[in-house]
């Protein structure tokens, strides 16, 4: 049983924005981390958020940069960009990551929940970003809940009776009505594209029936400095800056 989940996704391989939503989640009483994929591109540092989850024993699945980087996607599907932070970790991981990454699950299933980096009708790639294709997700979902990411927007969708409805995280959290199904996004750790800079994760308690959609402040320039340190596309340290 996990009555209490830390959520993260899309992390990137931003390690202080990592270790922030780590030291955040240090002070809640949580049973385990479960993580919805894309631990490395884009970021400069795969390799210590990988061995960070490893630490924290967190419940994965695979994302399409993690599939691609461990060879299991062409490279083709991405920008020139995107590729080539996917060849760069390809070159600064150990084999025993490139492992690690290769073996995640792509749809990992408990009692009240299934994880997908996408959706369940596409795992890798499919972005959930409206009801129509949310409704898609839940006819294929056989639990209460499905726990996403990939695109990087914090929130979520409610079933209530066939009705498919944008969950509003305006307030922080959001009350599970037990009539309903849900299909949750933490957002992105390590590189967000909601507008808000800060690092996003959630914490879903099944127990009282309450998911709290959680920022918080890391220190953008450390990323920013080892992206160009690295010798990655500036573009994605720029980005980190607007939260875009
Ligand atoms: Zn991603």
């Amino acid at each position: 049983m996990m009555p209490r989940i830390g959520l993260l996704s899309d992390i990137h391989g931003n390690l202080p924005a990592l270790d922030a939503v780590l030291a955040a989640l240090a002070k809640e009483t949580i049973d385990r981390i479960v993580c919805c994929g894309d631990i490395v591109g884009y970021g400069p540092w795969p390799g210590e958020v990988i061995a960070r989850l490893r630490v924290a024993d967190a419940l994965c699945v695979q994302g399409n940069h993690d599939a691609t980087t461990a060879g299991r996607l062409p490279l083709d599907y991405f920008n020139v960009a995107a590729r080539a932070v996917i060849e760069w970790t390809r070159t600064v991981l150990p084999s025993n990551q490139v492992a690690y990454l290769r073996d995640l699950p792509q749809t990992l299933v408990e009692d009240q929940f299934v994880v997908v980096h996408g959706s369940l009708r596409g795992p890798l790639w499919e972005y959930m970003r409206d009801a129509f294709v949310a409704g898609e997700t839940f006819s294929l979902l056989d639990r209460p809940f499905g726990l996403f990411g990939h695109s990087h927007v914090q929130g979520g969708f409610v079933d209530l009776d066939g009705r498919v409805i944008p969950l509003d995280r305006t307030t922080g959290s959001v009350d599970l009505l037990p009539a309903g199904r849900y299909l949750i996004n933490p957002g992105s750790v390590g590189q967000p594209r909601d507008g808000d800079p800060r690092a996003a994760y959630a914490i879903i308690d099944f127990a009282e029936r309450k998911v709290f959609f959680k920022r918080v402040p890391y220190d953008i320039q450390a990323t920013m400095q080892g992206i160009l340190h690295a010798g990655l596309p500036p573009q994605f340290a720029e980005r980190l800056q607007r939260g875009r």
